[in-house]
This record gives C-alpha cells, structure tokens and sequence, in this order.
C-alpha cells in the first residue's frame, strides 16, 4: 500500500490563483509513490473562494475541503488542518505560489530519510525587502528570549510526520504558535533548501499589524523573560536614583548646588512613570493571554467539511 500524505493549504480571499496552485501541486508532487490529499481550509473568505474550492476536482489526488465559519486567522487554519488530518505525512504550503511546490519532492525524500520534521530554509527571498528586515529582527529577539531555538530563515512551509502532527494537535492550549511549537517538539529536524517566490495574485493576506501581533504572540507565549526584565529595569532605575540622591545631597552640602532642580527631577518623574505604564502593559499582555486561555474557547469552528 502507498504511503498517504497530505497537503495542507489554507486559504483566505485566494480565489485568483487557488485552482491554478492546486493544478500546479497535481503536477509536480510524486503521485506515483504516495497517495496525496489536498486539504483546503478555507479561512471565512468573502471572495468566493470556497465555491471555487467545492468544484475542484482530480483524477490523481483526493481532496478534503474544510469551511470554517468565519475568518479564524492564518495559525488557526493551519491547526484546524492539522487537526483533521489523517495520513502520514502533512505539508504545510501557502496558497499564493510563494512557496514553490516544486519542493514537495525534497521534503517527502528527507522525511523518507527518517526526520520527523522537514522545514523549508528560504536561501533567497525574492522581494519584500521591509519583511526580510522585520523577520531578522524578530527572530533575533525571540531567540533570545526562548530556551530553544526556533529556526531562522523558516516560515511555516514544512513537512510534519503524523506523530508530531499529533502532539501538537493535542496540545492543549488555545492559542497555538505552529513556528514556536513545531520547534518545541524538539524532534529530528531536516532542511531543504528553497528560494522563496513573490505573491503571484492579490496582496499579502497578513497586515503588518497580524504580523506584528503573531511575532509578540510568539514571544509571549514561549518566555516570560520580559516578566523579569521589568524587575531588572526596576531595580536598575533604584539604584541610579539612589547614586543620584546621594550625589546630589553631597552636591548641595559643599560646592552649595542647588537640590532643587525641578527640571531634572521632573523629566526622571516622567521616564519612570513611562516606564511604569510599559511595564503594566507587558503585565497586561500576559494577564490577556491567561484570560483567553481559560476561557477554552475553540480556535475555529467547522462550518462544512466535504471529503471528495
Ligand atoms: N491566510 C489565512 N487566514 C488569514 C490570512 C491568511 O488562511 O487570516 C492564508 C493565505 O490565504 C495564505 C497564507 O495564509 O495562503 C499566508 O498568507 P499571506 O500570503 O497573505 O501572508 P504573507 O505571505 O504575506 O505573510
Ligand atoms: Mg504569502
């Protein structure tokens, strides 16, 4: 019997290009030796596209189709993929042709290999200059901050062996960072080598916004290393105050200064008040994250699901 693997695509306002990506995948994706599902997770899309996705059809692959009922966002399309899936292997592939899938191949090849998890390392991005700045600062700070690494110069197009894709589906929480938890997993990790292609339809799905929220959320929900950072600028702010009290009493006492220095003192007033106001946000944030995930609420819900 072939081995089954599936390929996981989710897709929001993608109705340009979605039939002509999944023609693509259908012709370069090895269905001789393995038998392929393509799972489209259509992410609440208000462009149709989930009537296109209905009538896609084919001879070589099968396809299950899954509707959410609203707009859940890019990760929890993803798991909602993840969650449904049942074969051996899952791929992870954008829906916008800037992961090629020409390299499906590579990637099944090293899982056959034995590594449990194969990510695609983008050697060359073409475009998208301001992200390529963004992406190298984040994953500076969230290294930084996380007792594991997560892998540099790679994004969410990968394969996962069905194992590991069912520990993550049965992680409990709520809010689940695949980037953060696919490394968490801490398995054997292979890579293949992929240069990354411009969007061929439409605009980026994900405002600087969603990515700015995603990278944060990354960082939180990996580290409470900012929790500390408060306490250590803290305790910094106290100790230089302490100096300057001291240097400015001795000041007064001998060379006859004057302590009174309103301005001074009033700016010092206002950096630690901001830094105040920083610091109860960071609390905030975490506090925010607790909140939401007691709450136990779903990260999507299926609307129809249509196996063809
Ligand atoms: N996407 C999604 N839900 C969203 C936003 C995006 O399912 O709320 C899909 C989108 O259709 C695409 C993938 O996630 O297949 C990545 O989105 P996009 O290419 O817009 O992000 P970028 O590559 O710009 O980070
Ligand atoms: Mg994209």
């Amino acid at each position: 019997m072939k081995k089954k693997g599936n390929i996981l695509i989710p897709v929001f306002n993608e109705s340009k290009g979605i039939e002509e990506f999944c023609n693509l995948i259908e012709s370069v994706v090895p269905t001789d030796s393995y038998d392929f599902t393509i799972t489209l997770i259509d992410d609440g899309s208000v462009d149709g596209s989930w009537k296109i996705i209905k009538n896609l059809k084919s001879n070589l692959m099968n396809f299950r189709k899954i509707k959410l009922t609203r707009n859940f966002g890019h990760q929890s399309a993803i798991f909602a993929g993840l969650e449904n899936n049942e074969e051996d292997f899952v791929v992870i592939i954008d829906a916008d042709f800037q992961d090629d899938p020409k390299y499906i191949a590579d990637l099944i090849n090293k899982w056959e290999l034995g590594y449990k998890v194969v990510l695609a390392r983008k050697v060359r991005r073409n475009g998208e200059f301001l992200k390529k700045i963004y992406t190298k600062i984040y994953f500076k700070l969230q290294n930084k901050f996380t007792q594991f690494t997560i892998p540099k110069d790679v994004g969410h197009y990968s394969l996962i062996d069905l194992s590991i894709v069912k520990s993550l589906s049965d992680l409990p929480e709520v809010n689940k960072f695949l980037l953060g938890l696919r490394a968490f997993m801490g398995s054997e990790v292979g890579y293949v080598d992929v240069i990354k292609n411009k969007r061929r339809y439409g605009n980026s799905k994900m405002s600087f916004k969603q990515l700015f929220n995603l990278s944060i959320d990354g960082i939180l929900s990996f580290s409470t290393l900012p929790l500390n950072l408060i306490g250590g600028v803290g305790v910094a702010i106290s100790i230089v105050t302490i100096f300057y009290t001291i240097f400015q009493l001795l000041n007064t006492f001998f060379n006859g200064g004057d302590f009174n220095q309103l301005n001074v003192n009033l700016l010092g007033l206002l950096f630690i008040s901001g830094l105040q106001l920083f610091s109860l946000s960071i609390l905030g944030q975490y506090i925010s994250k607790i909140f939401y995930e007691t709450k136990k609420r779903p990260a999507f819900i299926i609307e129809k699901k249509i196996i063809d």
